[in-house]
């Protein structure tokens, strides 16, 4: 079955979105037709892909967001909009979306409306990935329990792993109660700064605690990468030839032979 793939963690400004963005782009660059989710009410993979967050909505005059899909029972493929780049298909988000914790509160089963809205988009895309806010809530917890397997970003910097022990708490409770086969996928190392001498102590403590989940491709600090999302582009769109960019094409390379390896 063609894997779901959640990026998360609930830290802050650690590239999740930043990994959301330009995995999908190299995805749907090799011919792989891809979806990226955004569940974030901030809608930074919308505009990292040249979306305007501002225009889309059901209550804006635009087409319906994730935000309409999940609350007012918008149709899933009402919401599937083109992006920036050709093959990789969006279903964008914008601040409406921040109401969706309290909205859904009262609602049966509502761990599981993204897993109902993402079931028939399966046969449809090779790959869909979302991109999660950095919170353990409601819209966090609908993404693990539609996934397959997490990808969990993890930056370079003093207590990396602080956190990370929560969101593992966290994956087994949605594995115990809703999704019993959600795996860890990749463990990836963000914001990599070979001159400074902690960023290769962090690798090794993420690798001594995750071993061969933390993936080989390591994302450098790369200004490229932080300019991208500035032009409404991937890093592949913006500065191919960057070495942000070179990584996320072998991220992508690894996801995709996750993927084959999960098929059998
Ligand atoms: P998150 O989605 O986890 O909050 P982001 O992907 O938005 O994190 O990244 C946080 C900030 O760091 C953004 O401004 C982004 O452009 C920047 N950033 C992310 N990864 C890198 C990188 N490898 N090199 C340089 N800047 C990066
Ligand atoms: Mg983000």
């Amino acid at each position: 079955m063609n894997p779901v793939y959640c990026i998360v963690n609930q830290k802050g400004g650690v590239g999740k979105t930043t990994t959301a963005v330009n995995l999908a782009a190299y995805l749907a660059i090799s011919g792989v037709a891809t979806l990226l989710v955004d569940l974030d009410p901030q809608a930074n993979a919308t505009s990292g892909l040249g979306i305007d967050k501002n225009a889309v909505g059901a209550e804006h005059g635009g087409s319906p967001t994730i935000y309409d899909v999940l609350v007012n029972d918008a149709q899933p493929d009402d919401a599937i909009i083109p992006t920036c780049v050709p093959g990789l298909m969006a279903m964008p988000s914008n601040l409406d979306l921040a109401g969706a914790e309290v909205e859904l509160m009262a609602r049966v089963a509502r761990e599981t409306i993204l897993r109902r809205v993402i079931e028939p988009l399966r046969a449809r895309f090779d790959i869909i990935l979302f991109d999660t806010p950095p919170s353990l809530g409601i819209l966090t917890v609908n993404g693990l329990a539609a996934a397959d397997a997490v990808i969990v970003p993890i930056q370079c910097e003093y207590y990396a792993l602080e956190g990370v022990s929560q969101l593992m708490r966290t994956i087994d409770i949605i594995r115990r109660h809703v999704n019993p086969s959600l795996e860890i996928a990749l463990v990836v190392m963000t914001m990599f700064d070979a001159r400074v001498r902690l960023s290769q102590q962090v690798v090794d403590e993420v690798r001594r605690a995750f071993g061969d989940r933390v993936s080989p491709t390591v994302v450098p600090r790369n200004v490229r990468l932080s300019e991208a999302p500035s032009h409404g582009r991937p890093v592949a769109l913006y500065d191919p030839a960057s070495r942000g960019a070179q990584a996320y094409r072998k991220l992508a390379e690894e996801v995709l032979k996750l993927g084959q390896a999960r098929s059998g």
